[in-house]
């Protein structure tokens, strides 16, 4: 018997829910309508005693009608008290009408199925569904959990139960087109259900099955599909990799003479990590395929350093480096740095960032097209379509989690002379925890620069009450002060954070607060950059803070990453109680980059949760990236870890990271063996869970 493979075979489909389904669902077939999943299940399938109804807890319950009163309070109202031998419930409708206030006559009897909460006249359904029951007649109960399906505009949730109940009767009986793409031995190996059992039980749970188990993701129905997606993820950036692979590099050989001319005119010497992880990338720089390396080194480990060893081998081949940082203020201190360490050995800097305009921009472009800028620093400027490289062998990214997964696969193109692809070194200072890096970094190879250079002091953190403010502000005025006025000559940050309001609201309250503090400090000379100035301005504030031309710099989240001032050796962030740890540690380093003793101060708005007393005491307690990553992730799982949208991992639809986060060992090993072993089932199972590479590349 030919097998069902279409949804328009299913009765009741014509062309026109057919194209609907399939432009508003992505369902074409019915492979399409099995993954698409019911994301919670409620419990019809018996009646709860009105006695042990508990708030929140969704519930059907079966009573008599004791009275039905219109209240006018606030809003007019309709009460109906229900009645069963256990107790008595209220339901309150805020629209109704007559008839349907006469349907709750006194003696009738009601069911319903709604969530309990607590209201005015204690327990109350709110706007259940419901149907008065006749005498007699007993209306039947669901005979399993019922499936809730994401529904959308014109396709229903009843319309979504009524076509899976056809297709489920199909596949039990075996007359639908469904592969199984997990190797058959793995469902042994691993306890795992075969997919056809797995998808008929999801759609139709039984009415014994537990909710907190199916709420919790354990159910093994449930594990082979979070396996086989976080699977379809790991495989995906596999392929991402064996593509970026599959092209030819420069196999760059460096004899180092550039590296030791950099290094003579240096002040210090690397530290060991730096220079171990400099020589892992020279493994990579001398393969003749792309290198995809990633280096996660914390705040003020010295990364840039590490990608200017690295650019010096490559210069020295005779190839161009393009350093690529998110912000143009960034960029810019890189360039500056950069062109003060190489313009002295005869390399040429170059600088590109959409405010170089007209002339300035005619002219960087023809030096990188002919190839005589050899390091051109920049922002994402230097992706666009209008800049050629003669002769690209190496790219460097610094602070990878703002770049996605698509601008890496952009870069091959870049480097297009005689057919080679350039060269990609990442640069992080948000430290992943072990796991998690396993699943969004899985199409690169990370090193780590686990030590900081000699000669930081550590800072000490204190977490002081927005109550004590004033106090706070006469200990700038105490850190800032010239020594003639009893201070101590150092530099401060003041940080506003006002995450979930809108940016201009946040810039606002960095203004508001500028003001104020250049009101209460009048010694010093106050700054003030956010995310509303031009960037030249911002430049500007910048380049006088760090000239010391100005004291105290109030600044939104903007300087986040990367900006370097010695001498500052002061931070107060305002409500660290609403950043992510990983982000007040990227803060944090701001200071403590000089020899002086620096100090943290976190005001936060008090009272404070239990959950934000044992976040910033993680804070107090260490410096250390990685322990604060993994705090984190323990404490607010990975979504706010990893910044949104750069792995395709924050479109997970069954898998839950921070749920089933101890998978990913399994997953990782699953990917290998399929990879090698199992290959042909490598695209159809991307396909089943991301769609297209495209859909999941421009994410
Ligand atoms: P990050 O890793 O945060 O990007 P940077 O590259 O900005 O760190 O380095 C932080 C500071 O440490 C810079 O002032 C840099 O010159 C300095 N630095 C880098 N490497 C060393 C080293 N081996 N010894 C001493 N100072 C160093
Ligand atoms: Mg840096």
């Amino acid at each position: 018997m030919a097998k069902v493979s279409r949804i328009t075979e299913l009765k009741g489909v014509g062309p026109k829910l057919a194209e609907q389904l399939e432009q508003k669902l992505q369902i074409r077939t019915l492979t399409d309508l099995f993954f698409h999943l019911p994301f919670r299940y409620e419990d019809r399938s018996r009646i709860t005693p009105i006695g042990m109804v508990q708030p929140m807890r969704p519930a059907v319950i079966q009573g008599e009608v004791r009275g039905a009163s219109v209240l006018f309070g606030k809003r007019r109202s309709l009460l109906v008290k229900v009645q069963d031998h256990t107790g008595l419930v209220n339901l309150r409708f805020y629209h109704f009408n007559a008839a349907q206030k006469n349907q709750f006559r006194t003696g009738a009897m009601v069911r319903c199925y709604g969530e309990p909460r607590r209201g005015a006249s204690g327990l109350e359904l709110y706007h259940p569904e419901y149907s008065i029951i006749d005498e007699g007649l007993d209306a039947d109960l669901e005979p399993s959990l019922t499936p809730v399906y994401p529904a959308t505009d014109g396709i229903s949730q009843q319309r979504l139960r009524l076509l899976h109940e056809q297709a489920l009767t199909l596949l039990a009986a075996d007359q639908v087109e469904l592969t199984d793409l997990l190797p058959p031995q793995w469902l042994q190996q691993w306890r795992l259900p075969t997919l056809k059992d797995a998808l008929l039980f999801l759609h139709n749970p039984p009415r014994d099955t537990r909710l907190e188990l199916m709420e919790s993701g354990q159910h093994p129905a449930q594990r082979r599909l979070i396996l086989e997606e976080l699977l379809a993820h790991q495989l995906s950036l596999h392929k991402l990799r064996a593509q970026v692979q599959a092209d030819a590099a420069p196999a760059i050989h460096s004899a180092k003479q550039l590296q030791q001319a950099l290094l003579a005119n240096l002040p210090f010497t690397p530290t060991n990590a730096q220079s171990r992880v400099v020589a892992e990338i020279e493994q990579d720089l001398q393969q003749p395929y792309p290198m995809l390396r990633l280096v996660q080194g914390d705040v003020g480990s010295g990364k840039t350093l590490v990608a200017a060893l690295a650019a010096c081998d490559a210069l020295e081949a005779g190839h161009q480096v393009a350093l690529m940082a998110p912000t143009e203020i960034l960029a810019e201190q890189h360039f500056n740095n950069l062109s003060g360490w190489f313009n002295p050995l005869g390399v040429q800097v170059g600088w590109l960032a959409g405010k170089v305009k007209g002339k300035a921009r005619t002219q960087a472009l023809a030096d990188i097209a002919a190839g005589s800028a050899q390091l051109v620093v920049g922002t994402h400027a230097l992706f666009q379509d209008e800049v050629h490289f003669a002769r690209l062998g190496l790219v460097i990214i610094d602070e990878q989690h703002r770049f996605g997964v698509h601008q890496r696969l952009a870069l091959r193109e870049k480097g297009a002379h005689r057919n080679l692809a350039p060269h990609q070194l990442i640069m992080t200072a948000t430290p992943i925890p072990r796991t998690l890096a396993m699943s969004a970094y899985a199409d690169l190879d990370t090193s780590v620069i686990d030590e900081l250079p000699p000669g930081r002091s550590p800072i000490t953190t204190v977490a002081i009450s927005d109550q004590r403010r004033h106090e706070v502000i006469e200990r700038v005025n105490r850190a800032c002060a010239r020594p003639e006025q009893g201070g101590e000559n150092a530099q401060a940050y003041w940080v506003c954070t006002l995450i979930e309001e809108s940016e201009a609201l946040q810039c606002q309250a960095a203004e508001n607060t500028a003001q104020e503090l250049t009101a209460a400090l009048p010694h010093l000379r106050v700054g003030l950059v956010h995310g509303r100035m031009k960037a030249a301005e911002k430049a500007d504030v910048m380049a006088r803070f760090k000239a010391h031309e100005l004291d105290l710099l109030v600044a939104t989240t903007v300087i986040e990453v990367g900006v370097d001032v010695p001498n500052a050796s002061l931070m107060i962030i305002e409500n660290p109680e609403r950043l992510g740890l990983a982000q007040l540690h990227q803060l944090r380093g701001r200071v403590g980059r000089g020899a002086a003793k620096s100090h943290c101060v976190l005001l936060y708005k008090s009272p404070l949760s239990f959950t934000s007393k044992q976040r910033l005491q993680v804070l107090r307690d260490s410096q250390d990236g990685f322990y604060i990553a993994e705090q984190d992730l323990a404490i607010r799982g990975p979504g706010e870890l990893l910044g949104t949208r750069q792995t395709g991992l924050q479109m997970l639809r069954v898998a839950d990271l921070q749920r089933d986060g101890e998978l990913l060992p399994q997953v990782r090993d699953m990917a290998q063996q399929l990879w090698t072993q199992h290959p042909h089932t490598v695209e159809p199972l991307i396909q089943r869970w991301l769609g297209d590479a495209e859909r999941f590349a421009s994410v």
